[in-house]
């Protein structure tokens, strides 16, 4: 019952001790194993539940032991393993920087992009190299289309706060983006999908996005 017991990788086990989180709250205590195993994940959690550490642990400690294909090098488009998609600016913002505490001398490399803002800065951040990209999902559409970004060597799908996105309107965005993730040449990928609220339009994003996945309510 405390993060010292699940082997996360050393780097990020410290980390998880900078940031002095000692003991997993609920929906982190049952996701994290799950993410772990390797399934894919829809899971209840409120703002303030721990959801970003129950995404953001699995996707670090993941590409840290990972072995992964060789990415394209000296092109002008990126190829992140891990893509968070999340409603708002700022949501991304606080994700980003979260992400960035846990990642910290992992060598795991954080950007975020997000509408409302100039994309030159977010383009330099983005061509320095991207593991896990955090991304609203209008802002990633347009770096797609500007070929900035490619998702073919997604390995973990991250839909935070997910019911909020179909509120907004993003769901031809959002599966727009998947759609690319599921052009060959198609790998592995884990998605792990977090929703306040279950509505049919959710059921029916799990159903098309999850495979063979466990439904946490916490
Ligand atoms: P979230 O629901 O991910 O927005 O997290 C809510 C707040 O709880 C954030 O300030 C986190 O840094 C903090 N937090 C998340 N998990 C833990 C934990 N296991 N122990 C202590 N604080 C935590």
């Amino acid at each position: 019952n405390a993060f010292a017991e699940i082997d996360l990788g050393e780097a990020l086990n410290l980390n998880i001790r900078r940031c002095k989180y000692v003991k997993p709250t609920p929906v982190q205590r049952h996701a994290i194993p799950i993410s772990i195993a390797g399934r894919d994940l829809m899971a209840c959690a409120q703002t303030g539940s721990g959801k970003t550490a129950a995404f953001c642990f699995p996707i670090i400690s993941g590409i840290m032991r990972g072995h992964f294909q060789p990415r394209p090098r000296g092109v002008r488009t990126v190829f992140p393993l891990a893509l968070v998609l999340s409603p708002t600016r700022e949501l991304s913002m606080q994700i980003h920087d979260e992400a960035r505490k846990f990642s910290y001398q992992t060598g795991v490399r954080v950007v975020v992009a997000y509408g409302g803002a100039p994309i030159n800065q977010q383009l330099r951040e983005l061509e320095k190299g991207v593991d896990i990209l955090v991304a609203t999902p209008g802002r990633l559409v347009d770096l797609l289309e500007r070929a900035k970004v490619s998702l073919q060597m997604i390995r973990y799908l991250a839909l935070d706060e997910a019911d909020r996105m179909l509120d907004m309107g993003f769901e031809p965005q959002i599966r727009k983006i998947v759609e690319q993730m599921d052009m060959p040449p198609r790998g592995e990928r884990q998605t792990m999908l977090f929703s306040a609220t279950f509505p049919k339009e959710i059921q029916r994003l799990a159903s098309d996005f999850l495979s063979n996945y466990i439904f946490l309510t916490v």
